[in-house]
């Protein structure tokens, strides 16, 4: 397994893809649609002998531009097939259209939370930038992964472990003889990993609980007891229950705040983001938002707090 270090103009810095050799030559993430990425992608992959006609499978842990934005350039090279869970198939297939059901979603959520309207403004011209980055890829090219399912890699079996969290739709795999989980974004060892708020799913009527399903998907990757965790952005981690149990121990703490600032001080998701987050700005009080709601879902699913509607704004209480 080699990792393929692929640079983002993003603030989270370089995404790790992983190649596999083997019977089918198989790229795990792609980098962002961006010149800089697919150059050093091409480069990546020449240094080991190959070249993008080559690769016969890609593998997408999720559909965030940084880990499958190239991958409609990958399939126009090579014909490969596209591996991921189901939930990211209109993502990569219709990801402009898919995209764009994130703005008026994201209006309604920032109006809900009592955010002022130029707040949505400001999220949603940071979305539109995002949606440079990636193109879809064909229909027929794309493969559903369910959750256990069996990949070959190299010669290796691994398994998809289906984690949602970060994502609606992540994906982890893990290899069980050499204990190694590759975690994409779901584990990262230096930054805790978003909760991204989400729309519904197309057939779906509620939006995904981001940082309820975070926390099951890492009780769940706990029980698997890798040695070592290959993750999306940053080193390696090898201390993997140590990290769990600080993250969770992380969460656990920042429920407490935001219940005791509920008692206090706030009552709306954005006036909880501007109290544990008063320096973000523009696209990252998305993020500080996706982060305080995740928290809320959590509070009011151990009937810690419970929600009011009022005025079209979504007000928090201290049960
Ligand atoms: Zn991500």
């Amino acid at each position: 397994m080699h990792t393929l270090v692929i640079p983002t103009p993003f603030p989270v810095g370089p995404v790790n893809c992983y190649l596999a050799e083997g019977d089918e030559l198989t790229l795990i993430d792609t980098g962002p649609k961006d010149a800089a990425a697919l150059a050093a992608l091409r480069e990546e992959l020449r240094a080991r002998g190959f070249a993008l006609s080559d690769v016969r499978r890609v593998i997408v842990s999720h559909a965030h531009v940084d880990h499958m934005g190239l991958a409609a350039q990958i399939v126009a090279e090579s014909g490969a097939r596209v591996l991921a869970h189901a939930r990211n198939r209109w993502w990569l297939t219709d990801f402009h259209n898919e995209w764009g059901r994130r703005y008026d979603f994201y209006r309604t959520v920032a109006r809900q939370s009592g955010a002022p309207p130029e707040y949505a403004d400001r999220v949603v011209q940071g979305m539109q930038i995002f949606s440079r980055y990636a193109d879809p890829i064909p229909a027929e090219n794309f493969v559903a992964l369910e959750d256990d399912a069996a990949v070959t890699l190299g010669d290796a079996a691994w398994r998809v472990v289906f984690a949602p969290g970060h994502a609606g739709g992540l994906i982890c795999l893990h290899d069980p003889s050499s204990r190694t989980l590759m975690a994409s974004d779901h584990l990262l060892r230096d930054i805790t990993s978003n909760p991204v708020l989400e729309p519904p799913a197309r057939d779906e009527a509620a939006r995904p609980r981001a940082l309820v399903d975070y926390i099951a998907s890492m009780e769940k990757t706990l029980q698997l007891a890798p040695q070592v965790v290959l993750p999306g952005h940053g080193e390696p981690i090898y201390d993997v229950r140590a990290l769990i149990a600080a993250r969770l121990a992380f969460h656990r703490a920042r429920l407490d705040h935001i219940e005791a600032q509920l008692r206090c001080c706030a009552s709306t998701a954005y006036e909880l983001c501007n109290v544990l987050f008063p320096k973000l700005k523009s696209f990252d009080v998305f993020l500080g938002l996706s982060e305080v709601i995740g928290h809320l879902d959590l509070l009011e699913r151990a009937g810690r707090i419970r929600c009011e509607m009022r005025d079209e704004v979504i007000r928090y209480v201290p049960v």
